[in-house]
């Protein structure tokens, strides 16, 4: 059997690439892996294909001999959450997170709230592949249902303090189940909610699902023909969180993310921050204010939870604004990013543009260039001899740094390209650097 799991468990179109057929194999190798017992957290997200793939992998998973436990809509943090919270042996979250609506998904949890790392999943494909075992008759699973929001939101308003201010929030959660937590939440802890794109629909037809900028246009105009204090939109499973300031400009995912370290670790003594590659600079001013040191993995949610299990952390995050707060769940939470977002903000008398200034400004420029799969190790060689100079990582791709900036050069892990990210404290020098990397990139590529 050919590699099943991409870098976010199983994912493609549904009945083309996913069918029903694999979901019930799936639930059947996860239930194989289990050793033909125990109990199951299953969510799902809104999509229109949820429920389908959802009955097979249940049926999957009684036939194989594991319990079910229905948690029905479900962000993946609650997911997460719920998990851990019913004591289950594993989860699984059917969800294609930020693809669009003919996509779905299904991953994999351990009963510590994590999502499975990688040597877990071979161990699944290498179950489906020689035939994941059934149980006799007798031994068949159950499948009954639990409520986990209620348990959720308990958990979250004990540990954060209602906000203050009564500042005005539009959410924005794109038609998706981000809606069944958000909206309420914020508005609990004191907010004045405004929502858009509110009602579960999983045609998603509010807005694309990936929080990046062009698909935020919406929420933005919003934000600023309410008056609001800021905006705040969700992914289309909620584990990551993308604000809107006051005049309805875009504050990316590694500043959230920069703003609620800050915030959620001050106090705190040499807080260590993990991070990838991949993210702004911005991480080591906040270290630096913290007393505290930044630790950079590879890209990718299993890289950080791999990490924080293996020498620990406080918090960790990416740039797509998904902030894992480890003594809360070993998984994003885009909910919770929200919230301690608006706590940060709360503390202060500040506009949110205003309180994004708070920490350094820096300029960011990301490219893209073409190159065979076959080259991509030799022009990876060839750059890092060409920048020995420097001060240069090899953890993922190459980061180089210079006196103005840093450059990522970064090989693609499923498109023959190669990533070419420059960051700076001025838009030109930014540009120079991106202009350095894409010369040296095309060099390397033209003589491997
Ligand atoms: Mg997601």
């Amino acid at each position: 059997m050919s590699k099943l799991f991409g870098t976010f468990g199983v994912r493609g179109i549904v009945n083309k690439e996913l069918t029903t057929k694999t979901a019930l194999e799936l639930g059947q190798a996860l239930a194989t892996d289990l050793g033909n017992r125990g109990r199951v957290a299953v969510g799902r997200d809104n999509r229109t294909s949820g429920v389908m793939l959802e009955e097979a992998l249940i049926a999957g998973l009684n036939s194989g001999g594991c319990d079910a436990l229905r948690l029905g809509l479900a962000p993946t943090p609650v997911l997460s959450f719920a998990t851990r919270y019913f004591s289950c042996d594993a989860g699984v979250m059917i969800t294609a997170s930020h693809n669009p609506a003919e996509y779905n998904g299904i991953k994999f949890w351990d009963s510590d709230g994590a999502g499975f790392q990688r040597w877990r999943e071979e161990k699944i494909e290498r179950i489906l592949s020689r035939g994941p075992k059934m149980v006799g008759w007798s031994k068949i699973g159950h499948s009954e249902s639990a409520e986990a929001l209620p348990h959720y939101f308990d958990a979250i308003k004990k540990r954060v303090p209602k906000f203050k201010r009564g500042l005005k929030v539009v959410v924005d959660c794109a038609n998706a189940v981000g809606n069944l937590v958000t909206p309420k939440l914020l508005r609990e802890l004191g907010c004045k909610v405004v929502s858009l794109n509110s009602q579960l629909d999983g045609t998603f037809p509010g807005r694309k699902l990936e929080t990046v900028p062009e698909n935020l246009e919406g929420l933005a105009k919003t934000v600023v023909s309410c008056k609001a204090d800021l905006g705040v939109a969700h992914d289309g499973d909620a584990d990551r969180t993308i604000i809107v300031d006051e005049r309805g400009d875009i504050i990316s995912g590694d500043r959230v993310f920069a703003h609620v370290a800050l915030h959620y670790l001050s106090g705190k003594t040499r807080p260590k921050i993990l991070t990838t590659v991949a993210t702004s600079s911005v991480l080591e001013d906040v270290a630096t204010k913290l007393g505290g040191e930044v630790v950079r993995t590879k890209v990718g949610e299993p890289e950080l939870v791999g990490e924080l299990r293996k020498n620990g952390g406080d918090i960790a995050g990416e740039e797509n604004g998904g902030v894992i707060f480890p003594d809360w769940l070993l998984c994003r939470d885009g909910i919770m990013t929200a919230v301690q977002f608006i706590a940060a903000l709360d503390n202060t008398e500040l506009k949110t543009s205003e309180f994004n200034l708070t920490l350094p400004v820096y300029f960011q420029i990301k490219r893209r260039l073409e190159c065979p799969n076959h080259k991509k190790a030799k022009v990876l060689d060839r750059l890092a001899k060409r920048f020995s100079g420097h001060r240069i990582s090899r953890k993922d791709g190459l980061r180089i740094e210079f006196e103005e900036g840093w450059l990522l050069l970064r090989p693609s892990g499923t498109e023959p390209i190669f990533r070419c990210f420059a960051e700076a404290k001025t838009e030109k020098q930014a540009k120079k650097i991106a202009d350095l990397g894409m010369k040296e990139l095309k060099a390397a590529i033209r003589q491997s």
